[in-house]
């Protein structure tokens, strides 16, 4: 059996004692049974033996007093016929004598045997044969009715029977009484009942003798047929021992009630106390508070479920207070018979990581405040900037209109000439050429505004996630820039496109984008070409807009999706948001955009969606 709890502590390889131990008590409880059934029988035996013999006894007695009333009754009819008459005395006499010679022939008696005869004379008890412990010479006296000699007292008050009583020498004897109706006489026949004992009393020690040697025997045997399993189990425990002594690798031992049974040095290390101090504690008092419920309730599950093992995170207490994060791996044992013994678990400190997850955790909140506090300011600062903006450009064309009305002034022909050429010289070029270069630039400052609205807003929607339609989708998008591709002298190709899912206005937007730019940045030199093909791969659904344009330079590549950025900036049309967008609307769908390119032969866009 797997040692209880407080044994696991003492020593690993003391679980063999137990064993051992076990089977020896095993042992001999065993014989302690045999023993008292044999007692038992021999017990039983010897009352049965006992009442047998007192039958046997009697049946002698009264086999004998029925011969004495025969030899008495023929003794006494003689004397009648006789011509000498002769008295009751005679007769006696001549029985008694008959009686004698018949005494020294009797058998059967065993060693310790007696047939006596008696007869009662006033309170005496006068014994009429000599007998082992009586001699006819020397009679002592008997008091009648004394406890001593019980069965010849019993015989001469008239009574017949046998049992187990004390003799005229006092001694336990097995005695049957008979009254001899002639002469008043009594007769017992008598065994000692240490002699009926005697066989009894030798089967007892003959059993105990048996039942000692097979204890001792039994016991030898299993030691000798034990030792080498014992000696490999020894080993093994010393191995598991050393394995669990030295292991790098936290690792401990508790009780079902939460003592730390055993523990390593690792462990203790972890936790800054020594081996020792720690085997005198329970698991709660080195566990986070915070953590006491989930351990309590793991080893709950463990007890009561079907599952041997569990692996959670907790925290412990280091001995200065500090948190020790662990990784938790634990085992319940049960003993032979199947019941919950101990958990033994490994233990691995991942304080370290820990730290660093919510470290990173602390900073992706962070980021995420920062974002939001950026949107809002970006959101905040493209719509309050639209306002000077528009009257920048209403005050530009308020100016357009005076400047009409003061050429017109021109015409009046008061006006000194040398004035009219000065007025006329400003107005001409200088003026509306400064009114251009005003409209140019508010209308930039306009359409960046409205790309970076576009793009803050952009995590202000809510999608509409639904199952896509590639092949429409992207067709409806095609028509739409039909007239751009003409412009372009584009031949574009769409190959069967696979499913996703998406919301549709923005995923039209995607594909818009990336095919817009492969307009704008065709490469003069060629006939525009794109080809637009679809594929599954794992669950997603990737797609390619593939272009034969001008390409873009490896350094160039990853700049490519951050916001204002443009490769060259005096190709018009683009404010450097079309691929910021992009991205923005693929990774809020949970997927992907990459590109490849190479300078001077094309680019590849890749979307990839998810699909369910
Ligand atoms: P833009 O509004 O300038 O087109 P984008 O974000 O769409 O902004 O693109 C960023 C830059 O990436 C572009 O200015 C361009 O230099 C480059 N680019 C985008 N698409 C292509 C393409 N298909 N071929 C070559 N260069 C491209």
């Amino acid at each position: 059996m797997v040692p209880a709890g407080p044994d696991v502590r003492r020593s690993l390889s003391s679980k063999v004692k137990p064993d051992l131990r076990q089977s020896l008590w095993s042992i001999a409880v065993l014989a302690a049974a045999g023993l008292a059934i044999a007692l038992v029988s021999i017990g039983v035996l010897y009352k049965v033996s006992v009442h047998q013999q007192g039958l046997r006894l009697l049946g002698m007695v009264r086999e004998q007093a029925r011969i004495i009333e025969a030899m008495a009754a023929h003794e006494m009819s003689r004397s009648a016929a006789d011509t000498v008459p002769a008295g009751h005395g005679d007769a006696f006499e001549a029985v008694l004598g008959q009686l004698r010679a018949a005494q020294d022939q009797l058998v059967g008696l065993g060693q310790t045997g007696e047939l006596y005869v008696a007869r009662r004379e006033g309170d005496s008890i006068v014994y009429l044969l000599a007998h082992r412990g009586f001699s006819l010479k020397h009679p002592a006296r008997m008091v009648f009715g004394h406890e001593r000699g019980e069965p010849m007292y019993r015989a001469l008050i008239g009574r017949s029977g046998a049992g187990v009583l004390r003799d005229y020498r006092g001694t336990p004897v097995l005695a049957a009484y008979e009254p001899v109706k002639v002469f008043d006489l009594g007769m017992v026949a008598a065994l000692d009942v240490s002699e009926v004992r005697a066989p009894f009393l030798r089967a007892d020690l003959l059993v105990l003798a048996a039942t000692l040697a097979f204890v001792v025997i039994g016991g030898l045997l299993l030691l000798i047929v034990t030792a080498p399993g014992r000696r490999r189990l020894r080993e093994s425990e010393e191995r598991f021992r050393q394995a669990f002594e030295d292991s790098a690798v936290g690792k401990l031992i508790t009780g079902l009630d939460g003592r730390l049974l055993r523990v390593n040095r690792a462990f203790a290390a972890m936790l800054g106390y020594t081996v020792e101090e720690l085997q005198s504690m329970d698991f709660q008092t080195v566990t986070h508070a915070d953590d006491i419920a989930s351990s309590v309730r793991v080893m709950n599950r463990l007890q009561t479920g079907t599952d041997g093992s569990a692996r959670f995170e907790k925290r412990y207490l280091h001995k200065n207070g500090g948190v020790v994060w662990v990784d938790l791996n634990t085992v319940l044992l049960r003993d032979a018979t199947g019941l919950p013994d101990h958990f033994v678990s490994d233990v691995q400190d991942i304080t370290r990581r820990k730290l660093a997850e919510e470290e990173r955790e602390r900073l992706a909140h962070e980021v995420e405040r920062r974002k939001a506090e950026l949107e809002q300011v970006i959101y905040a600062v493209s719509h309050d900037l639209r306002t000077p903006l528009v009257s920048v450009q209403g005050f530009v064309d308020e100016l357009r209109l005076s400047l009409k009305e003061l050429l017109a002034e021109l015409d009046r022909p008061d006006l000194p000439p040398e004035f009219r050429e000065r007025v006329a010289e400003l107005t001409g070029s200088a003026l509306p050429e400064s009114l251009r270069f005003i409209d140019a630039g508010t209308a930039r400052m306009g359409a960046l505004l409205a790309g970076l609205l576009r793009l803050s807003r952009l995590d202000r929607v809510a999608f509409q996630v639904e199952p896509l339609d590639m092949n429409r989708l992207v067709g409806e998008a095609l028509r739409s820039l039909e007239f751009a591709a003409r412009e372009a002298g584009a031949k574009v190709e769409v190959t069967d496109l696979p499913a996703c899912l998406g919301d549709p206005m923005q995923v039209g937007q995607v594909f818009s984008n990336l095919v817009e730019n492969a307009f704008k940045y065709r490469d003069p030199d060629r006939p525009l070409l794109i080809r637009i093909t679809g594929r599954h791969e794992d669950s997603k659904a990737v797609y390619c807009v593939e272009d034969n344009g001008i390409g873009i330079a490896p350094a160039q590549q990853e700049r490519v999706f951050v916001p204002f950025f443009r490769v060259d900036t005096r190709v018009p049309g683009g404010e450097g948001l079309g691929l910021a967008i992009v991205t923005r609307i693929v990774e809020r769908l949970g997927g992907r955009v990459w590109m490849e390119s190479e300078p001077g032969k094309g680019s590849k866009f890749y979307v990839a969606l998810p699909t369910a």
